[in-house]
């Protein structure tokens, strides 16, 4: 229940989300391909490219997976929970396909590359195993698929970016992207998988990314979120200019497309968030006040047993620095209970950390042993699952009790919000984010506000999770 708590980077609303087909399309496909897609947003963003792949191919898209020719899962691997919801996932395909043999069935992401073609004996329905790096080679292995082999291609790439390939945008709002900046993680934190299953990291062409983010602003788009495991450590140096572009410079590039277009990233590695990236987004209004920098814990000896790299110590003054820089930053974190030999002191450490910190919010989980982690094969995996949970919880209340207080100390105030929507619950109301990333609802009544526009917002109240507020002013286009 609390693998996974409060989210926009694995939103818990998305996970399985199907492709939407986007209403103008004006081409006419000779096959209908299905796509849902789980875990983070470079998953999502990812299976926008595939879309992009797959129309090349003569695959339009459908939201009806009967109505497919081809099912894609996109898939996550970093909880093991995760993984159990695609093979229940994939067993309901099992029965589809018994009604329409024709159909094909792939799994793609983070799945595909750690199982292999173990996914092919295990589950005997899928077709198709395709890893993060070898989606250009969808329409090949589709083929193949279609004469009745079976098709595999988990290579991983030390260069793949798909720099020049242009995403379809899926279940867009039309107003907030994800722009992927680089691929894989050198990292090896001892928990994680993701070193395994996306492999070595390397950057995008930074001329490929300003561009895209310019193709979508004039496309109306008002705010992309640049995508990456460990954007901070994004550096591209091309062949006709030897100045390399660090994320500091890439972030003040995007920035200078338009004041109107908002700029975010995630996830910063504490390690790397250097002083020229904090200056960077204090010298743009457009760039976002607001860092992801996960903690992981708060006890220097699980730290270290995570090669997270820092120490308590060392966490806590990157936040001084953050807030001493960026005074108005919204920061939020990644917290893990119940790691190998974790005690209750550690586990104190934890929540003292997160009151110091004073996060707006947290993406929280219990500890889940990973096959082939570092972690796996070093330690054991000791704490009681009863414990893990117990501790969970504790860090989940107390991030409710800090998201609490930040919203309270938020009303009175003035936010220019941007516009994303109507408010989940009520037509009368839209919703935007605040540049620390914070939900703001407030009705339409006051104003004459369109989706994509800039509002100013007095807070007057808050929900859990959301500021409530009234439009003061005229709109910001
Ligand atoms: N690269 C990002 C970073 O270092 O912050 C995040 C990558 S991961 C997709 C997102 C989060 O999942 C991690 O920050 C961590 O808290 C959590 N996570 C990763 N492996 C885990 C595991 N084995 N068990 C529980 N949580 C895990
Ligand atoms: Fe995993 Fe660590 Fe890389 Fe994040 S930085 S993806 S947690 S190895």
């Amino acid at each position: 229940m609390f693998d996974l708590v409060t989210t926009k980077e694995h939103d818990e609303s998305r996970q399985g989300e199907a492709f939407a087909p986007f209403e103008k399309d004006p081409n006419t496909y000779r096959k209908r391909f299905f796509i849902e897609s789980y875990g983070c947003a470079m998953n999502f963003s990812d299976s926008e490219i595939v879309a992009s792949i797959l129309n090349g191919a003569g695959f339009g898209a459908t939201r009806d997976a009967e109505a497919a020719d081809l099912v894609l899962l996109n898939t996550c691997s970093i909880r093991e929970k995760a993984e159990q919801t695609v093979r229940k996932r994939l067993t309901e395909f099992k029965k589809m396909k018994r009604r329409n043999p024709g159909l094909l069935v792939g799994v793609l992401g983070c799945m595909a590359e750690r199982l292999k073609s173990k996914l092919l004996e295990e589950e005997k329905l899928v077709d198709l195993v395709v890893g993060p790096d070898a989606y250009r080679t969808l329409p090949n292995l589709i083929e193949e698929a279609e004469t009745g082999q079976k098709a595999v291609n988990v290579l991983l790439s030390r260069d793949e970016t798909y720099a020049d390939i242009s995403p379809v945008r899926l279940d867009s709002n039309g107003v907030t992207a994800f722009v992927s900046i680089m691929r894989g993680c050198n990292n090896m934190c001892s928990f994680c998988v993701v070193p395994f299953t996306r492999g070595r990291e390397r950057s995008r062409d930074a001329a490929s990314i300003v561009r895209e983010c310019r193709e979508l602003f004039e496309q109306g788009f008002k705010e992309v979120t640049l995508l990456g495991q460990n954007v901070d450590s994004y550096y591209f140096v091309s062949d006709a200019d030897p100045r390399p572009v660090s994320f500091a410079m890439l972030l003040v590039m995007v920035a200078e497309i338009s004041p109107l277009l908002r700029v975010r990233f995630s996830t910063s590695h504490p390690k790397d968030i250097t002083d020229d990236v904090l200056h960077a987004i204090n010298s743009h209004e457009n760039i976002c006040r607001y860092i992801h920098l996960p903690v992981q814990s708060g006890s220097t000896r699980i730290l270290q047993l995570m090669n997270r790299t820092y120490t308590r110590e060392w966490y806590k003054a990157k936040v001084d620095r953050i807030r001493e820089i960026i005074p108005d930053c919204g920061i939020s974190s990644d917290i893990i209970a119940g790691f190998c030999t974790e005690s209750d002191a550690d586990h104190q450490d934890t929540l003292e950390i997160m009151s110091y910190s004073r996060y707006d919010m947290s993406y929280m989980f219990f500890y889940s042993e990973r096959p082939g982690t570092l972690a796996h094969r070093r330690y054991e995996d000791d704490i009681p699952e009863s414990v893990k949970k117990r501790r969970l919880q504790e860090i989940v209340a107390l991030q409710g009790k800090l998201s609490a207080m930040s919203n309270n100390g938020d009303v009175g105030k003035v936010f220019k919000v941007l516009i994303e929507g109507d408010s989940k619950k009520s037509g009368t109301d839209w919703k935007g984010r605040n540049s620390q990333n914070k939900m703001v609802v407030f009705p339409k009544e006051h104003g004459n506000y369109a989706i994509g526009d800039y509002a100013w917002v007095k807070i007057t109240g808050h929900t859990q999770a959301t500021l409530i507020g009234t439009a003061i002013g005229e709109p910001l286009n």
